[in-house]
């Protein structure tokens, strides 16, 4: 299998996957917004066992999602960048396409398109749900 390999801005922070993500998908919510300083996430749903952390060792940040349980964001505390949120309603890591060395993934869909500002860009042909599509946040 291939691996993947992502960091921080600043390189204190290494991780990597080797796993194929259940779901690739650009996310519009009003907390990915602030996250991001953007319109949206690029998350990339890797199982929460096929996450290692291979170099220091990432801040917390833990919110409440919809679905109620906790969202537990992993950054850098030198450089900031937010590498992955441990989704605890799903058991999976939503990591952040953007911090990967060689991203090789394409969004699958756009969720919380109903919190997007006026003027984001949706990619074409790939489905647009104005929140979380129902069955997908499972327990
Ligand atoms: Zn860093
Ligand atoms: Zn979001």
């Amino acid at each position: 299998m291939e691996k993947h390999i992502g960091s921080c801005m600043c390189g204190d922070i290494e991780f990597c996957f080797e796993s194929t993500p259940t779901n690739t998908l650009f996310c519009f919510c009003k907390e990915c917004q602030a996250l991001t300083g953007s319109d949206k996430w690029f998350g990339l749903w890797v199982p929460k066992d096929d996450l290692k952390f291979t170099k220091g060792t990432p801040t917390l940040y833990t919110r409440t999602g919809d679905s109620g349980n906790a969202v537990n964001y992993q950054f850098c505390g030198t450089c900031s960048t937010v590498l992955c949120a441990e989704v605890t309603a799903g058991n999976f890591y939503s990591v952040s396409a953007t911090s990967l060395k060689n991203n090789q993934f394409d969004p699958k869909m756009s969720i919380y398109a109903s919190s997007a500002p006026s003027w984001a860009a949706f990619p074409r042909d790939v489905p647009k749900f104005d929140i979380m599509p129902p069955g997908m946040n499972k327990k």
